[in-house]
């Protein structure tokens, strides 16, 4: 199938789902969150890359526009694009260079990035559900199709 959704009675409730999909995470995919300003997407992206193992803090790169993980299994690039000016300061950081098959890269406020950005295998929507969140999930590669298939 081609989407997913989940509803999240609180945070707690996202990380321990996090906590599995990143247990049955496959390589190579690279993730847009979408959703308002407060809706999760760092908290979700923290919750993947401790559920990959990480053991450390995971910060918002609001500041940095991109934080890097070296995991044992592979590595983790969270993107926070908020700041970004122009999509053209990305090529300047070597960017394109993050996009490999085994990397994941987990990427908020992707839109600010289009032109050069890859697309998404997977986009993730968070949005206000009760005192929770909501969170659907749509694959739009066939890698991101297998993935969703992974975690249902
Ligand atoms: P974003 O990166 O989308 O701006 P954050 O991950 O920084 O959002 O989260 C903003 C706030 O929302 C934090 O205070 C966090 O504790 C809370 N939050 C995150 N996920 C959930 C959830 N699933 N349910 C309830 N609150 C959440
Ligand atoms: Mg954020």
């Amino acid at each position: 199938s081609d989407t997913l959704t989940e509803h999240f009675i609180d945070e707690d409730a996202m990380l321990a789902w996090c906590d599995l999909g990143a247990k049955k995470l496959k390589s190579g995919l690279v993730i847009h969150l979408q959703g308002d300003l407060g809706m999760g997407k760092t908290t979700w992206s923290r919750g993947i890359i401790q559920g990959m193992g990480h053991e450390g803090r995971v910060k918002s790169p609001t500041y940095t526009l991109v934080e890097p993980y070296e995991l044992s299994t592979r590595k983790v690039y969270h993107f926070d694009l908020y700041r970004l000016a122009d999509p053209e300061e990305l090529e300047f950081m070597g960017v394109r260079d993050y996009f490999t098959d085994d990397t994941l890269c987990l990427i908020e406020w992707p839109e600010k990035g289009a032109g050069v950005l890859p697309e998404a295998d997977i986009e993730v929507q968070l949005t206000q559900w009760q005192d929770g969140r909501c969170m659907t999930c749509k694959a739009l590669t066939k890698k991101g199709e297998q993935q969703l298939g992974a975690w249902s």
